[in-house]
């Protein structure tokens, strides 16, 4: 995943949700709000915190920073819309078991 933008470049942008790190569940499941095509990502919610989370070539998933709704929303947007649809056995397109 490239870097979409420089974190000084653009003050109003929230660079900070583009940082994937560690899937990290907390008290409960988050809660699925929707999903990219081949759900490449999908947008979260736990409580009142919204993220965006990715599954990596490993299996494992990361997650951006947590925010708002809108900044979230806006990262998954943005990151859904980079996604280049190739038909193909792909094992990430399998049902997610997680969910
Ligand atoms: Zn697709």
């Amino acid at each position: 995943m490239t870097v979409l933008r420089h974190p000084d470049s653009f003050s109003s942008q929230p660079a900070d949700m583009y940082d994937w790190s560690p899937h990290a569940p907390r008290s409960w499941l988050p809660t699925v709000i929707e999903a990219s095509c081949c759900e490449e990502y999908v947008l979260c919610s736990e409580g009142a915190e919204f993220f965006v989370r990715r599954r990596t070539d490993d299996g494992l998933y990361q997650e951006t920073a947590r925010g708002r709704y809108a900044r979230a929303a806006k990262a998954w947007n943005d990151l859904a819309a980079e996604h280049r649809h190739q038909e193909r056995a792909d094992p990430k397109t399998a049902r997610d078991p997680w969910w």
